[in-house]
């Protein structure tokens, strides 16, 4: 098969081991905005499927079959889903490219390999789950001795965006499934498709049915469903910071565990002491992959006067030999934005930056060709502007520059999120005193690039709750039990 053509899984609810249509018949297209064709047409699920997943998880963590796995079984389980990711990765990479219009190369060798290694790297856990011990003084002549277990959640919700999908859904499950939770997955409208074959895949893995059910469906109908329903025991959402809020309040009236990796706006900082020809390139991978639209897209790009002419010439010079295109070309390297609403929002953006008196120094334009493209677009600003305040999710840059330490920490941290930030300096000095001021969940130095499964991903203000990845992700997914053990002398 060629690399473009396309093998689509079921475009069905996944429950109880089970292809469904949804109970009302309803469905909603799946188009690859590179070309703005449709896909097909998906089942949509309804509050009362989203209901039926949840019982069938429920029925399997309350005594089903996989509520009887033990914890080496489940790791061998997640890891014949990795070897089956690994032998797919052609597949998925194409049915991402083709969903979201990301460039075929990057979901080939850089997202779906992460996919594989998440569901590897959690199989290694899903048998080493262990709590603590206490050996107390004695109380009232009595012995005393105290442990504590991790214990899974129940019913796991997860709820995930379009932009990384089959990443974002690796990073819910994994950790979920190691600890012994089940999951129903709500996976985005306009990026359904990897979802649906990673459950073709659970299935032949021979994960008991009803462990992992996916409800493809409308966020305010079957997101909304599943954030509401009482068998749930936690929500892991990963998406915007709005509707992030809007899960966050609902959860809390029916004390639902949550995490929530939200939106970003990240800064780079950039010192004359920093090799310019390391720093182009990888400053502008990290604001224009995937089209700018990455949670940790470093657009806000904070750069020592003394160096901004030189550095905006050269970021300028190279943003202008990128090649936007066919996702499926070779020497692609930015794709289509997600769909007309993403693309009339960049262009909003790009509109207000120049009313608010931002300098463009590069795009700003649509590409005349079917499809959402966009022109590598950077600015020259300040701070304070819509653009360099709010989430763009596109690929746009805004060049802000400082005079000293002082004013680059002020300016980093003057934004309502906190997601990521990276360091451009080889002085260590500065790069102590950022990673302790700076207020991220990451803090990269001199590169910028890919979570590794094994290290914890998280966001502090309105970026999140909560962590994904690393032993902190498993653990969120857990609820500890103490155990006090009294003899009586
Ligand atoms: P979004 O609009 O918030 O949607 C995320 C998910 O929530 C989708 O599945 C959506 O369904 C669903 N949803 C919408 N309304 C809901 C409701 N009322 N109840 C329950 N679920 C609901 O985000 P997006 O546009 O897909 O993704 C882009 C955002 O994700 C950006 O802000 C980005 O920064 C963030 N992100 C963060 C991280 C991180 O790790 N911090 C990683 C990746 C992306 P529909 O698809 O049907 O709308
Ligand atoms: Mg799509």
């Amino acid at each position: 098969m060629s690399k473009n053509e396309l093998a689509l899984p079921p475009l069905r609810l996944f429950i109880d081991g089970e292809w469904r249509g949804s109970s009302d018949g309803g469905t909603f297209e799946a188009v690859n905005p590179a070309t703005g064709t449709s896909l097909g047409n998906i089942s949509a699920a309804t509050a009362d499927d989203v209901h039926a997943a949840v019982v069938s998880a429920s029925r399997q963590f309350n005594g089903g079959e996989w509520s009887r796995l033990t914890g080496a079984d489940r790791g061998k389980l997640l890891w014949r889903l990795a070897d089956l990711v690994q032998k797919d990765v052609a597949n998925l990479a194409r049915l991402e490219a083709m969903d979201v219009g990301r460039p075929y190369g990057e979901a080939f060798h850089v997202e779906i390999p992460l996919v594989a290694d998440t569901f590897r790297y959690y199989a290694g856990w899903a048998d080493k789950i262990t709590g603590r011990t206490f050996s107390l003084p004695p109380f009232n002549g009595a012995d005393r001795f105290s442990y504590t277990l991790r214990k899974p959640l129940g019913v796991v919700g997860a709820i995930t965006p379009w932009n990384a999908p089959t990443m974002i859904t690796s990073w819910k499950l994994a950790p979920a499934l190691a600890v012994g939770n089940t999951v129903v997955l709500k996976p985005a409208e306009a990026a359904s498709l990897t979802a649906l074959r990673l459950g073709e895949l659970i299935a032949e893995a021979g994960f008991p049915p009803g462990t992992v059910n996916i409800v493809p469906g409308i966020g305010s109908v079957a997101g909304e469903a599943l954030i509401n329903s009482p068998g749930v025991g936690k929500v892991s959402f990963t998406g915007s910071t709005a509707v992030g809020k809007h899960i966050g309040s609902v959860a809390a009236a029916s004390l639902k565990k949550v995490t929530l990796e939200l939106g970003g706006k990240s800064p780079q900082i950039i010192w004359p002491d920093a090799d310019l020809d390391i720093v182009v390139p990888a400053a502008a991978i990290s604001i224009f992959a995937n089209q700018g639209q990455t949670c940790a897209a470093g657009s806000r790009i904070l750069v020592h006067r003394t160096i901004i002419d030189e550095f905006s010439t050269r970021l300028k010079a190279h943003a202008e030999q990128l090649v936007v295109g066919d996702p499926f070309a070779e020497d692609t390297q930015m794709g289509s934005l997600i769909n007309q609403k993403q693309l009339d929002s960049v262009l909003g953006y790009i509109a207000a930056g120049i009313a608010e008196g931002a300098e463009l120094i590069t795009g700003g334009a649509r590409l005349k060709r079917p499809g959402y493209f966009v022109e590598p677009t950077v600015f020259i600003g300040t701070n304070s502007y819509r653009i360099a305040q709010e989430e763009i999710f596109g690929p746009v840059g805004v060049v802000i520059p400082f005079d000293n330490d002082d004013e680059a920490l002020r300016i980093a941290n003057e934004s309502q999120y906190g997601l990521t930030a990276v360091l451009w300096t080889n002085d260590s000095k500065r790069i102590n005193r950022f990673s302790n001021d700076l207020q991220a969940g990451t803090v990269w130095v001199n590169a910028w690039g890919p979570p590794h499964p094994a290290v914890p991903w998280s966001g502090t203000k309105a970026s999140g709750i909560g962590e994904d990845l690393g032993l902190e992700g498993l653990h969120a997914n857990t609820v500890v039990r103490t155990i006090n053990l009294v003899s009586s002398a």
